[in-house]
Formats: C-alpha cells, sequence, structure tokens
C-alpha cells in the first residue's frame, strides 16, 4: 500500500549527516537574499579561480549533482538502482553560443549513451534543443523569420545533430527526453520533437518531448499532437511538465507588449496539468507519458486513477520523474510499490553546472511551498529519528 508521506522510506539512504547538511542548503535556498548573494559571490570566485570548487563539491554537489561526470555520478546510479529507482543522466551545461560547442556537447551526450548502455539503471537520455542549436535561430524559426542560406545551412546541422543523438540512444536501447524551454523558440523544438517522434516511435514512444502546463496553449496542442501520431501511425511519448520559466515569460510579455502565454494563476496550471494527465490516460494506447513533478496531489490523482482502473504500477507507459535532491519521499515510496519511478541527476564540471544551479536555485527561491516542504519532511526526519533512538 502506497503512503507517499512514509519518511521512514523516503531518507532510508540517507544517513543522518545528509539529513543535515541537506537541512542547512534547503535553509539556505529558502532565504532570498542569502540566496542571491550567495549565487554572485560563487559565480566570481569561479571567475577570479578561487579555490572553492570542494566546498561546492561537498555540500551543493552531494545534494543536487551527480558529479562532474558519468563515471563520477556511479555511486548515486547505484544507490537509486537499489531502491528501484531509474537515473536520467542530465549534462546540465545551460545554452552553448558556439558550432563547436554545439559538438561539443553531442559528443557529451554520445559519450554518456556508450556510457548508460552498460548500466541498467539508466533507461533514458536528456537533450535540451539550446545545448546543440543557437538560440537565435531556434528564436527565428519559431517566428517564422526566413533563414539566410548560411543560417539554413546551420540550422540543418543542428538538425542532424539531434538525428545523430537520437539514433544513437535508440541503437542502445535508450529512450529520449527533449527538454521544454522558452515559449519564443518552442515553436522549433516541438516541429523537431514531432519529426523524431514521426521517425522514431514507430513500435514505440522512444522519443519524449515535453509540455508545459504553465501555458494556457498546451492542452489544444496536446490534443492536436496525440491526434496527428494516431492519424499517422507512430507513438507520442510526452515528459508533462508544469513549467520552469514562469518570470521571465511574463516579464518579456510585458516588456515586449504581448499577452504572456502563461497561465494567470498556479491553480490554472494545475488544472491544466491534470487535464493534460487525463487526456493521456485516455489516449494510453497511443501515447506513453512521465509526470515528471515534485507535486504530491498530481502524483495521488495518477497513483489513484491507475488503481482505480487496474492499470499495473509498472504500466510500460506510465512513468514518474522527479530531480535528484528533491522530493525523495515521493520517488522513494513510489518505488517502493513499484511504480516506474526516474531521477533526473544533473552533472557536469564545476564551472559549466553553476549557471544551471543558479537558474534552479532561484526558480526554488519563487516556489517557497516547494522548499518550505522538503525542509518540513528533513527536519520531521530528524525528530522520527531521534525519538526512535530514545
Ligand atoms: C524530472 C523533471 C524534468 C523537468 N523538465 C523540465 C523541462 O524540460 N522544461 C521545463 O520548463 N521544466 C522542467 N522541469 C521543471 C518543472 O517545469 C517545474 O518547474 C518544477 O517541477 C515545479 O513544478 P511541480 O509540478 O514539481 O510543482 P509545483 O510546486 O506544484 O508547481 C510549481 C510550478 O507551478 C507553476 N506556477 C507557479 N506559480 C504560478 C502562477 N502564478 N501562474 C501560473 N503557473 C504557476 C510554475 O510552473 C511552477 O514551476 C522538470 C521537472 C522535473 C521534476
Amino acid at each position: 500500500m502506497l503512503n507517499i508521506k512514509d519518511l521512514s522510506v523516503a531518507f532510508s539512504s540517507k544517513s543522518d549527516f545528509d539529513l543535515k547538511r541537506a537541512n542547512l542548503l534547503f535553509r539556505i535556498l529558502s532565504n532570498p537574499v542569502i540566496n542571491k548573494v550567495g549565487a554572485t559571490l560563487t559565480q566570481k570566485a569561479l571567475d577570479y579561480k578561487l579555490p572553492i570548487e570542494p566546498l561546492i563539491l561537498s555540500t551543493i554537489y552531494q545534494q543536487f549533482v551527480g558529479g562532474t561526470s558519468p563515471e563520477k555520478c556511479i555511486k548515486s546510479i547505484n544507490e537509486l538502482s537499489k531502491y528501484n529507482i531509474e537515473t536520467v543522466l542530465d549534462y546540465s551545461v545551460e545554452a552553448k553560443k558556439t558550432n563547436e560547442g554545439f559538438d561539443q556537447t553531442v559528443q557529451e551526450i554520445s559519450s554518456l549513451i556508450d556510457f548508460s548502455k552498460d548500466h541498467p539503471g539508466l533507461t533514458f537520455t536528456v537533450v535540451k534543443m539550446t545545448g546543440i542549436a543557437s538560440f537565435e535561430l531556434l528564436e527565428k524559426i519559431s517566428s517564422n523569420v526566413s533563414l539566410s542560406s548560411e543560417e539554413q545551412k546551420e540550422w540543418d546541422k543542428s538538425v542532424q545533430r539531434l538525428d545523430t543523438l537520437c539514433n544513437k540512444a535508440l541503437e542502445n536501447k535508450l529512450k529520449f527526453f527533449i527538454d521544454a524551454e522558452e515559449s519564443w523558440i518552442q515553436v522549433a523544438i516541438d516541429q523537431q520533437a514531432k519529426e523524431m517522434m514521426k521517425k522514431y516511435n514507430k513500435e514505440k514512444a522512444n522519443v519524449f518531448t515535453t509540455f508545459q502546463m504553465y501555458r494556457n496553449d498546451r492542452i489544444d496542442y496536446l490534443k492536436n499532437c496525440i491526434l496527428d501520431a494516431q492519424e499517422n501511425n507512430y507513438y507520442f511519448g510526452v515528459k508533462l511538465v508544469r513549467g520552469a520559466y514562469l518570470e521571465q515569460e511574463n516579464e518579456r510579455a510585458k516588456e515586449l507588449c504581448y499577452p504572456s502565454p502563461m497561465n494567470t494563476s498556479k491553480q490554472n496550471t494545475d488544472k491544466c496539468y491534470d487535464q493534460a494527465v487525463e487526456i493521456c490516460l485516455q489516449s494510453l494506447k497511443q501515447v506513453s507519458f512521465c509526470l515528471a513533478s515534485h507535486n504530491e496531489e498530481s502524483t495521488l490523482k495518477l497513483v489513484n486513477y491507475m488503481k482505480k482502473h487496474d492499470l499495473k504500477t509498472n504500466h510500460p507507459h506510465i512513468s514518474f520523474a522527479q530531480l535528484y535532491g528533491m522530493s525523495d519521499h515521493i520517488s522513494y515510496n513510489l518505488a517502493k510499490s513499484d511504480y516506474t519511478t526516474l531521477k533526473y541527476i544533473p552533472y557536469g564540471p564545476v564551472n559549466d553546472v553553476i549557471p544551471y544551479l543558479m537558474r534552479r536555485a532561484e526558480e526554488n527561491v519563487s516556489m517557497t511551498g516547494q522548499m518550505s516542504r522538503e525542509l518540513q519532511y528533513l527536519q520531521d526526519e530528524l525528530l522520527r529519528r531521534k525519538t526512535n533512538r530514545t
């Protein structure tokens, strides 16, 4: 029987020291002032090559990052595997700007695929389009601006990069997530995700696109995509998220005077999210989906639906995912009850991963609910252990 709040399961892999360190980190992260000052100082220290890497590796990395390379993530991957949790290694380097940078990302993900095929705990690869294509080009295509012949050539190369990675992942029996990003580049990403699904999802969903349900146009688009998959005989794979760029989206819309593509409230986003899950469930033959969320209600709604409709906990078309270091109570309890559960583990060199972590930290501060929930669970578990000992 699943009890998502069973903290003894949630933190079974953590020592008291791990919990205390996490407690301290979440306290720091939930303070907007310390968070902002800390982020700026860290970046400056790294820019000036001050020797703070060991400090970062023993604190932030221990909680939120697997390591500086896939090999360094082995301990975390094995630990999660022990608890029936699959790992998605995420090369967490923010947007590249040059062709060399894009090729380097392809190289890195390609080696990651080689590494993953030997580890049963690794079933997915993930890519961010801005890691392999220019932001400006993605924006131009998304705004329907015609490309010069030079730009077209560059874009063709980016499409080729994505295809190479999808192809290699599939050859090695790995599935493939394409992350969602800012709405003003998302049209181009959506187009490419659809092309890859048409090509690689003939027999099952191997390539998964991502839908951000904070957008007010996604329900209609989801219905259209599923219809397209049904009409053209391919499987539709989707990772459902709420969306990570809320503030930038609203700020940009205000600045450039266009209606924000965001839902007007958190409640509306929650409603859209639940609706998207229902739509996927109604077409479960054609659709595979991953509920990528730290939201307990969304998780329990899906669990209850699966129970009510007699769907196996490890139904091959349904999975759940959380980020490493967050919402362990959801991940560990789901996995214990045999629901397919994934953890996104970011990895990469300190200098490259810090900007990603800063974006996450900013996002976390704007999600005060999430931070206080994480803190509360950590403190409850520390108290539970102390009481058990006395
Ligand atoms: C495994 C995994 C993969 C992810 N991949 C991506 C990705 O590819 N692209 C991406 O953008 N994000 C991604 N995310 C992040 C995700 O979009 C959310 O930012 C994060 O998970 C918080 O949402 P939640 O459902 O977990 O929790 P909740 O705490 O229930 O929801 C918080 C979210 O609600 C929305 N929200 C908050 N306030 C408002 C408001 N006033 N109006 C409208 N909406 C509001 C925002 O999206 C906010 O992030 C991923 C998350 C996970 C766990």
